[in-house]
């Protein structure tokens, strides 16, 4: 998706402070952190919502869940961490690239 900023960040055209990426996905700080510790995680493959998602990207969704308490202990957040996930407008989502907020205050 060429107009998509979390695409463009995937891409490399608009900076990020990366913390995580592999074949599937990229982890990054958050421009406005609303937490200590906040953390976008994304999946690399251009999914606009929760509301978009096909039963082919099961496999994807699973390996994000998967990387969310790996990436919250590498920085920091062993003790625990919160999840958010805006889906919609009406769930106030500001950038209609999947993406899971991963928040916390290091122990
Ligand atoms: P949402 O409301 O769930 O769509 O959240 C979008 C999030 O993306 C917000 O928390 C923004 O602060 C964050 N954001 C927007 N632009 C950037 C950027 N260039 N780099 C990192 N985070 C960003
Ligand atoms: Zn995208």
């Amino acid at each position: 998706m060429s107009d998509c900023l979390f695409c463009k960040i995937i891409a490399g055209d608009i900076p990020s402070q990366k913390v995580y990426e592999d074949d599937n996905m990229l982890a990054f700080k958050d421009i406005r952190p609303s937490a200590p510790v906040h953390i976008l995680l994304i999946p690399k493959k251009h999914i606009a919502s929760l509301q978009d998602l096909s039963a082919d990207d099961a496999d994807l969704m699973g390996k994000l869940m998967l990387a969310v308490p790996k990436i919250a202990a590498d920085n920091g957040l062993s003790n625990g961490f919160k999840t958010q996930i805006n889906t919609g407008v009406g769930g106030g989502q500001e950038v209609f690239h999947l993406h899971i907020h991963i928040m916390g205050r290091p122990a």
